[in-house]
C-alpha cells in the first residue's frame, strides 16, 4: 500500500514546477535534515523545477547542515505543491501559509491523530522521518539523485532521532537505509563532534541537574529548568530543554520529564519513557507525540504536579504487571 503512496508522491512531484517543503515548529535534527536533504534530493532530480524550505522559525542546532529559505512570499504558493515532513498536526506546520499551496502532501512518521493532506504517507514505525526519505530515495533510485551534502542532512535527522541508533524503533531497515548513505560518503567524526561536544559550562551545568533532580515514589524522574535556573547557567531554552536527555539513565526510572520554564506563563514539557507510552498522557496536557516520546504544555505548578502525579501512576501499573529493568 505504501508502495502506491510513494508512486503517487513521486508523480505530485513530477507534476509540479515549484515544490515548497516545510516542518515542524520548534525544529529538531530530523526535521530541518529531513527537509533540507530531501529538498536537496529534489534540486538534484529536478533542475528545472523551483525547490524552497519555507519555514517561520529556526534553530541553531544543526546550522552546519545549510540554510532554509524561510519566509516565502504568498505569491509563490501559486500552483505550487506543498510537502510537509515530520509534522504530526497541523497547527504544528512551521509556515503561516501552508494553506495557499495548491496541494498539499504530508509524509510522517508520527501516531496519526489527525490526518491533515490531499495525500498523507505516514509510518509511525519509523524511528526517524529521515529514514522514510532514504527508503524513498531507494525505492526510486534509478530516477532520483542524492548527494554528500543531501546524504549528511538525512544521517544527521536519523542519527538525531534515534538516539544514536539506540531507540526501539531502530531495526534492520533502519540501518540498512542508514548505511545507504555511509557509503556515499559521511565524516561521521566531523559529525558527532558537531552535535554532541559540550562547552565547559554546560557539563558543570548538567552536574547541577544531577544535584537538583527528583524522582517520584515509584520512579518518575524530572527536573524544572526554571526561569532563575536558566539565567543563572545562561541556558538558551533550547539548551534548557535538552535537559531531558539527561535524566534517561536511571535504575528504576522508566519515565522521565523535563519541565522548562517557557518565561510567558508557559511550561513545556517533555515526556521521555522506557516500555511505558506516554503519548496518552502528553495528550492529557495540551501535547502529543511518540510512545515513548512525547511534548505538551502545563500553566501552573498544579498542573505540573498533576502531570507528575499521572506518570507515576502509569509506572506502578506497569511495574506490578510486568518485569522491567
Ligand atoms: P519534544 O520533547 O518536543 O522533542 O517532543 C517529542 C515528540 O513529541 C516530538 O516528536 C514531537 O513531534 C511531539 N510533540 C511535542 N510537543 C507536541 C505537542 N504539543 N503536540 C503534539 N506532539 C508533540
Amino acid at each position: 500500500m505504501n508502495e502506491d503512496k510513494k508512486q503517487l508522491i513521486l508523480d505530485r512531484i513530477k507534476a509540479y514546477d515549484r515544490i515548497i517543503l516545510s516542518r515542524h515548529t520548534r525544529p529538531d535534527g530530523d526535521a530541518v535534515g529531513s527537509t533540507l536533504g530531501f529538498a536537496k534530493i529534489l534540486k538534484l532530480s529536478f533542475p528545472e523545477k523551483e525547490i524552497l524550505v519555507a519555514c517561520d522559525d529556526y534553530t541553531d542546532y544543526v546550522s552546519f547542515l545549510g540554510k532554509e529559505d524561510g519566509d516565502v512570499p504568498p505569491e509563490k504558493y501559486e500552483g505550487a505543491l506543498l510537502i510537509v515532513l515530520d509534522t504530526g498536526s497541523y497547527d504544528r506546520i512551521s509556515n503561516k501559509n501552508a494553506k495557499l499551496a495548491k496541494e498539499m502532501i504530508k509524509i510522517d512518521h508520527h501516531v496519526e491523530d489527525e490526518p491533515y493532506g490531499d495525500i498523507s504517507w505516514v509510518e509511525d514505525f519509523r524511528s526517524a522521518l529521515c529514514e522514510m526519505i532514504v527508503d524513498f530515495y531507494v525505492t526510486f533510485k534509478d530516477e532520483l539523485k542524492i548527494d554528500k551534502e543531501a546524504a549528511l542532512c538525512l544521517f544527521t535527522g536519523m542519527v538525531t532521532d534515534s538516539g544514536r541508533f539506540r531507540f526501539s524503533e531502530v531495526n534492520g531497515d533502519t540501518l540498512r537505509l542508514a548505511a545507504v548513505l555511509l557509503d556515499i560518503g559521511i565524516d561521521t567524526e566531523t559529525l558527532y563532534a558537531r552535535l554532541y561536544l559540550e562547552d565547559f559550562d554546560y557539563l558543570k551545568f548538567q552536574a547541577y541537574v544531577y544535584e537538583v533532580m527528583k524522582i517520584t515514589e515509584n520512579g518518575v524522574a524530572y527536573i524544572y529548568v526554571d526561569e532563575e535556573m536558566q539565567k543563572r547557567f545562561s541556558l538558551t531554552r533550547e539548551q534548557a530543554s535538552n535537559t531531558v536527555g539527561m535524566l534517561g539513565e536511571i535504575k528504576g526510572s522508566i519515565i522521565w520529564l523535563a519541565f522548562i520554564d517557557n518565561g510567558d506563563g508557559s511550561i513545556r514539557v517533555r515526556l521521555r519513557s522506557r516500555f511505558v507510552e506516554v503519548n496518552k498522557l502528553a495528550g492529557k496536557y495540551h501535547g502529543g507525540g511518540h510512545l515513548c516520546a512525547a511534548g505538551a504544555t502545563v500553566y501552573s505548578a498544579d498542573e505540573m504536579n498533576a502531570l507528575i502525579k499521572d506518570a507515576d501512576a502509569l509506572i506502578k501499573e506497569f511495574k506490578e504487571n510486568n518485569f522491567y529493568l
